[in-house]
Protein backbone atom coordinates (compact mmCIF):
# COMPACT_ATOMS: atom_id res chain seq x y z
CA UNK A 1 0.00 0.00 0.00
CA UNK A 2 1.34 3.16 -0.89
CA UNK A 3 0.39 5.71 1.34
CA UNK A 4 0.30 8.91 -1.62
CA UNK A 5 -1.71 6.62 -3.84
CA UNK A 6 -5.62 7.18 -3.62
CA UNK A 7 -6.60 4.24 -4.98
CA UNK A 8 -4.83 2.11 -2.66
CA UNK A 9 -4.86 3.74 1.10
CA UNK A 10 -8.02 3.44 3.14
CA UNK A 11 -9.98 5.54 5.98
CA UNK A 12 -7.69 4.57 8.44
CA UNK A 13 -4.90 6.26 6.96
CA UNK A 14 -7.04 9.26 5.39
CA UNK A 15 -9.62 10.05 8.78
CA UNK A 16 -6.52 12.89 10.17
CA UNK A 17 -4.86 13.26 6.90
CA UNK A 18 -4.02 16.93 5.65
CA UNK A 19 -2.51 17.24 1.97
CA UNK A 20 -1.25 20.10 0.37
CA UNK A 21 -1.46 19.07 -3.01
CA UNK A 22 -3.72 16.28 -5.38
CA UNK A 23 -2.68 15.11 -8.21
CA UNK A 24 -4.92 14.13 -11.21
CA UNK A 25 -3.13 11.59 -13.70
CA UNK A 26 -5.21 12.20 -17.51
CA UNK A 27 -4.76 10.13 -19.91
CA UNK A 28 -6.77 8.25 -23.06
CA UNK A 29 -7.54 5.53 -24.42
CA UNK A 30 -6.68 5.02 -27.96
CA UNK A 31 -4.87 3.41 -31.01
CA UNK A 32 -1.48 3.62 -30.72
CA UNK A 33 0.17 2.16 -33.48
CA UNK A 34 -0.24 -1.87 -34.51
CA UNK A 35 1.90 -2.16 -31.56
CA UNK A 36 1.21 -0.46 -28.10
CA UNK A 37 -2.18 -0.57 -25.97
CA UNK A 38 -4.89 1.54 -26.21
CA UNK A 39 -4.18 2.37 -22.66
CA UNK A 40 -0.10 3.60 -23.47
CA UNK A 41 -1.05 7.23 -22.12
CA UNK A 42 -2.85 5.92 -18.65
CA UNK A 43 -0.36 3.36 -18.00
CA UNK A 44 2.80 6.09 -18.40
CA UNK A 45 0.80 8.76 -16.63
CA UNK A 46 -0.22 6.10 -14.08
CA UNK A 47 3.54 5.32 -13.56
CA UNK A 48 5.69 8.42 -13.82
CA UNK A 49 3.26 10.53 -12.10
CA UNK A 50 2.99 7.58 -8.76
CA UNK A 51 7.10 7.86 -8.98
CA UNK A 52 7.51 11.16 -9.28
CA UNK A 53 4.79 11.64 -5.93
CA UNK A 54 6.90 8.78 -4.26
CA UNK A 55 10.17 10.98 -4.52
CA UNK A 56 8.03 14.41 -3.48
CA UNK A 57 6.16 12.39 -0.65
CA UNK A 58 9.61 10.64 0.60
CA UNK A 59 11.10 14.56 1.08
CA UNK A 60 8.16 15.42 3.29
CA UNK A 61 5.60 17.04 0.49
CA UNK A 62 2.28 15.79 1.48
CA UNK A 63 0.72 14.81 -2.22
CA UNK A 64 -1.71 12.60 -3.00
CA UNK A 65 -2.04 10.96 -6.31
CA UNK A 66 -6.21 10.31 -7.38
CA UNK A 67 -6.76 7.63 -9.75
CA UNK A 68 -6.51 8.21 -13.35
CA UNK A 69 -9.22 9.37 -15.29
CA UNK A 70 -8.90 6.84 -18.61
CA UNK A 71 -10.80 9.17 -21.14
CA UNK A 72 -9.82 11.75 -23.46
CA UNK A 73 -10.20 14.21 -25.90
CA UNK A 74 -10.11 11.96 -29.58
CA UNK A 75 -12.16 14.30 -31.42
CA UNK A 76 -9.71 14.33 -34.28
CA UNK A 77 -9.90 9.79 -34.07
CA UNK A 78 -13.88 9.45 -34.38
CA UNK A 79 -13.54 6.86 -37.08
CA UNK A 80 -10.62 4.58 -35.59
CA UNK A 81 -12.04 1.98 -34.17
CA UNK A 82 -12.40 2.18 -29.91
CA UNK A 83 -11.05 5.71 -29.13
CA UNK A 84 -13.04 6.91 -27.03
CA UNK A 85 -13.31 10.40 -27.21
CA UNK A 86 -14.54 12.72 -24.56
CA UNK A 87 -15.37 16.47 -25.59
CA UNK A 88 -13.41 19.42 -23.75
CA UNK A 89 -17.07 20.32 -22.71
CA UNK A 90 -16.93 17.27 -20.49
CA UNK A 91 -13.35 17.59 -19.25
CA UNK A 92 -14.67 20.83 -17.71
CA UNK A 93 -17.71 19.52 -15.91
CA UNK A 94 -15.56 16.81 -14.63
CA UNK A 95 -12.65 18.89 -13.10
CA UNK A 96 -15.39 21.16 -12.01
CA UNK A 97 -16.68 18.61 -9.67
CA UNK A 98 -13.65 17.13 -8.49
CA UNK A 99 -12.06 20.62 -7.89
CA UNK A 100 -15.27 21.41 -5.93
CA UNK A 101 -14.50 18.83 -3.91
CA UNK A 102 -10.83 19.59 -3.03
CA UNK A 103 -12.19 23.60 -2.57
CA UNK A 104 -14.38 22.40 0.18
CA UNK A 105 -12.19 20.15 1.55
CA UNK A 106 -9.44 22.33 1.72
CA UNK A 107 -6.61 21.05 -0.65
CA UNK A 108 -6.11 23.76 -2.52
CA UNK A 109 -3.56 22.73 -5.20
CA UNK A 110 -4.16 20.83 -8.04
CA UNK A 111 -1.77 19.63 -10.61
CA UNK A 112 -3.13 17.63 -13.47
CA UNK A 113 -0.53 15.22 -15.00
CA UNK A 114 -1.31 14.70 -18.29
CA UNK A 115 -0.24 11.79 -20.59
CA UNK A 116 -2.05 12.63 -23.87
CA UNK A 117 -1.54 15.43 -26.63
CA UNK A 118 -5.34 16.07 -27.68
CA UNK A 119 -6.15 17.38 -24.01
CA UNK A 120 -6.09 21.00 -23.68
CA UNK A 121 -6.88 21.94 -19.61
CA UNK A 122 -5.52 25.64 -20.25
CA UNK A 123 -8.91 27.01 -20.86
CA UNK A 124 -10.41 25.18 -18.46
CA UNK A 125 -8.02 26.03 -15.76
CA UNK A 126 -8.65 29.39 -16.56
CA UNK A 127 -12.33 29.05 -16.07
CA UNK A 128 -12.19 27.04 -12.92
CA UNK A 129 -9.63 29.66 -11.42
CA UNK A 130 -12.52 32.49 -11.63
CA UNK A 131 -14.59 30.05 -10.07
CA UNK A 132 -12.89 28.80 -7.58
CA UNK A 133 -10.35 31.95 -6.82
CA UNK A 134 -8.63 29.41 -3.64
CA UNK A 135 -7.60 26.94 -6.26
CA UNK A 136 -4.18 27.00 -7.71
CA UNK A 137 -4.99 24.65 -10.68
CA UNK A 138 -1.77 23.74 -12.95
CA UNK A 139 -1.14 21.07 -15.28
CA UNK A 140 2.14 19.40 -16.83
CA UNK A 141 2.84 17.34 -19.97
CA UNK A 142 5.66 15.13 -19.06
CA UNK A 143 7.05 14.94 -22.97
CA UNK A 144 7.62 18.83 -22.43
CA UNK A 145 9.76 18.45 -19.45
CA UNK A 146 12.65 17.99 -21.42
CA UNK A 147 14.27 18.20 -24.93
CA UNK A 148 13.62 14.87 -26.41
CA UNK A 149 15.87 14.72 -28.94
CA UNK A 150 18.31 14.45 -26.61
CA UNK A 151 17.29 10.96 -25.83
CA UNK A 152 15.39 9.92 -28.96
CA UNK A 153 16.60 9.69 -32.28
CA UNK A 154 13.12 9.76 -34.31
CA UNK A 155 10.75 12.44 -34.05
CA UNK A 156 7.25 12.03 -33.38
CA UNK A 157 4.31 12.69 -30.97
CA UNK A 158 2.57 9.38 -30.97
CA UNK A 159 3.08 5.53 -30.24
CA UNK A 160 7.09 7.18 -31.48
CA UNK A 161 10.39 5.89 -30.09
CA UNK A 162 9.77 8.01 -27.14
CA UNK A 163 6.52 6.08 -25.68
CA UNK A 164 7.17 2.58 -27.47
CA UNK A 165 10.84 3.00 -25.41
CA UNK A 166 8.80 4.05 -21.88
CA UNK A 167 6.07 0.90 -22.52
CA UNK A 168 9.48 -1.38 -22.77
CA UNK A 169 10.43 -0.49 -19.77
CA UNK A 170 7.23 -0.02 -17.82
CA UNK A 171 4.94 -3.04 -19.03
CA UNK A 172 7.05 -4.53 -21.90
CA UNK A 173 4.43 -7.35 -21.64
CA UNK A 174 1.69 -4.89 -23.34
CA UNK A 175 3.92 -4.12 -26.22
CA UNK A 176 4.03 -6.44 -29.36
CA UNK A 177 6.96 -8.10 -31.14
CA UNK A 178 9.18 -5.61 -33.25
CA UNK A 179 7.89 -6.82 -36.27
CA UNK A 180 4.48 -6.05 -36.36
CA UNK A 181 5.94 -2.58 -35.37
CA UNK A 182 4.24 -0.06 -37.81
CA UNK A 183 7.13 2.39 -39.47
CA UNK A 184 4.46 5.33 -37.85
CA UNK A 185 4.90 7.12 -40.80
CA UNK A 186 2.38 10.77 -40.96
CA UNK A 187 1.29 12.83 -43.25
CA UNK A 188 2.01 16.36 -43.10
CA UNK A 189 -0.52 19.34 -44.53
CA UNK A 190 0.21 20.75 -47.66
CA UNK A 191 -0.17 24.02 -46.69
CA UNK A 192 3.61 24.82 -44.93
CA UNK A 193 2.08 27.70 -41.73
CA UNK A 194 0.53 24.50 -40.37
CA UNK A 195 3.46 22.15 -40.26
CA UNK A 196 5.92 25.61 -39.31
CA UNK A 197 3.23 25.58 -36.63
CA UNK A 198 2.21 28.78 -36.80
CA UNK A 199 -1.44 28.27 -38.04
CA UNK A 200 -2.78 24.82 -36.11
CA UNK A 201 -5.72 22.76 -37.44
CA UNK A 202 -6.78 19.51 -35.54
CA UNK A 203 -5.52 16.57 -38.38
CA UNK A 204 -7.92 13.82 -38.95
CA UNK A 205 -5.92 10.70 -38.04
CA UNK A 206 -6.92 8.47 -40.54
CA UNK A 207 -5.96 10.19 -43.10
CA UNK A 208 -2.25 11.05 -42.03
CA UNK A 209 -1.40 7.53 -40.54
CA UNK A 210 -2.16 4.11 -41.75
CA UNK A 211 -0.54 2.26 -38.60
CA UNK A 212 -2.48 5.50 -36.77
CA UNK A 213 1.31 5.87 -35.00
CA UNK A 214 3.25 8.94 -35.74
CA UNK A 215 6.79 8.74 -35.33
CA UNK A 216 9.38 6.24 -36.45
CA UNK A 217 9.23 3.77 -33.05
CA UNK A 218 12.39 1.10 -34.73
CA UNK A 219 14.87 3.12 -32.67
CA UNK A 220 12.97 2.06 -29.40
CA UNK A 221 14.46 0.44 -26.28
CA UNK A 222 13.45 -0.61 -22.62
CA UNK A 223 17.03 1.20 -21.81
CA UNK A 224 16.26 4.39 -23.54
CA UNK A 225 12.68 4.41 -21.97
CA UNK A 226 14.38 3.63 -18.29
CA UNK A 227 16.88 6.33 -18.73
CA UNK A 228 13.89 8.90 -19.75
CA UNK A 229 11.72 7.33 -17.38
CA UNK A 230 14.20 8.38 -14.58
CA UNK A 231 15.34 11.71 -15.32
CA UNK A 232 11.72 12.70 -16.13
CA UNK A 233 10.40 11.81 -12.57
CA UNK A 234 13.38 13.18 -10.79
CA UNK A 235 12.44 16.44 -12.42
CA UNK A 236 8.92 16.36 -11.96
CA UNK A 237 9.25 14.68 -8.13
CA UNK A 238 11.49 18.12 -7.55
CA UNK A 239 8.49 20.32 -9.07
CA UNK A 240 6.20 18.00 -6.88
CA UNK A 241 7.79 18.75 -3.69
CA UNK A 242 8.15 22.70 -4.48
CA UNK A 243 4.50 23.04 -5.29
CA UNK A 244 3.73 21.05 -2.15
CA UNK A 245 5.78 23.84 -0.04
CA UNK A 246 4.43 26.89 -1.99
CA UNK A 247 3.11 29.62 -0.09
CA UNK A 248 -0.10 30.57 -2.44
CA UNK A 249 0.04 33.85 -0.86
CA UNK A 250 3.90 34.51 -1.83
CA UNK A 251 3.95 33.08 -5.61
CA UNK A 252 5.90 35.45 -7.43
CA UNK A 253 9.59 37.72 -6.94
ZN1 LIG B 1 0.19 8.24 -26.35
Amino acid sequence: MRPYILAETNWEALKDANFELAILPWGATEAHNYHLPYATDNIQADHLAAESARLAYEKGGKVIVLPTIPFGVNTGQSDIYLDINLNPSTQLAMLSDIVAVLNRQGIYKLLIFNGHGGNNFKPIIRELGLRFPKMFISFCFFPQAFDKTAYFEEKGDHADEMETSLMLYIRPDLVLAKEKWGDGKAKKFKIKAFSEGWVWAERKWSQISEDTGVGNPHKSSGAKGELFFKDITVKMGNMIFELCQADLNDLYE
